[in-house]
């Protein structure tokens, strides 16, 4: 049988257990080999900073560590200047042996903004899609309104991403803990390099 492999795309600003959650519902339910999380590099469509990609990256690796089939790819954070979607799958599938499926993961939002991106007829043939949304998420909207998103766009329902990153760095910033939502060495490292401690928790 061909390869599978999950490509998580994420900023990660912090990860958090509905990230992982979703990450091993994907592997689980598409039978996936491995799943390689893919922090952002610089965020180009976002008008705020977010956090630097080291950390964003040491994160990463921190709460993927546990779980065999999970890695974490420097493809986005080494690159100098804004990273695209279609440029990081091309690099991927390079590195792959023909055939492999490749099963782009993240957040359902994000996914609803693919006619933004970057050459998104490109992106949805080089990969399929998972959608992780949190409960009641209307997706349907986003197969009628995508050319080419019919059959390559899936749906995981994740409960868990009731958790977000904004409201983890909103509660440090608050003082108010932490402990469950993100994985204990993930809090250890906000604690120590004192993550998100501005006003808005920025
Ligand atoms: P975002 O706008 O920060 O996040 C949108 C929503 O999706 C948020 O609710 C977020 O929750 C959730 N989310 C993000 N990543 C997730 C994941 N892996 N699993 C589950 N939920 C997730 O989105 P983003 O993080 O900047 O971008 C997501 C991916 O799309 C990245 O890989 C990015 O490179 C890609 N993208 C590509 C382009 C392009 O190529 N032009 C443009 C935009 C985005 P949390 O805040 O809790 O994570």
């Amino acid at each position: 049988m061909s390869r599978r492999i999950g490509v998580m795309g994420g900023t990660f600003d912090p990860i958090h257990h509905g990230h992982l959650v979703a990450a091993e519902e994907a592997r689980w339910q598409f039978d996936l080999d491995t799943v390689v999380f893919v922090p952002t590099g610089q965020p180009w469509q976002k008008p705020v900073g977010v956090s630097p990609a080291e950390d964003r990256y040491q994160m990463t690796v921190i709460a993927t560590a546990s779980n065999p089939a999970f890695t974490v790819s420097r493809l986005e954070i080494d690159h100098q200047g804004p990273t695209y979607t279609v440029d990081t799958l091309r690099r991927l599938r390079a590195e792959q042996p023909e055939g492999t499926r490749l099963f782009f993961i993240t957040g359902a939002d994000a996914v609803l903004q693919i006619l933004t991106w970057k050459e998104p007829d490109q992106v949805l043939a080089l990969s399929e899609f998972i959608a992780a949304t949190r409960p009641g998420f209307d997706l349907d909207s986003l197969v009628n309104q995508v050319p080419g998103a019919a059959g390559r766009v899936h749906r995981v329902d994740i409960p868990a991403l009731a958790i977000s990153s904004s409201d983890v760095r909103g509660r440090v910033a608050r003082g108010a803990p932490i402990q469950y939502l993100v994985p204990d060495g993930v809090a250890r490292y906000i604690q120590k390099h004192r993550l998100y401690r501005g006003p808005a928790g920025g």
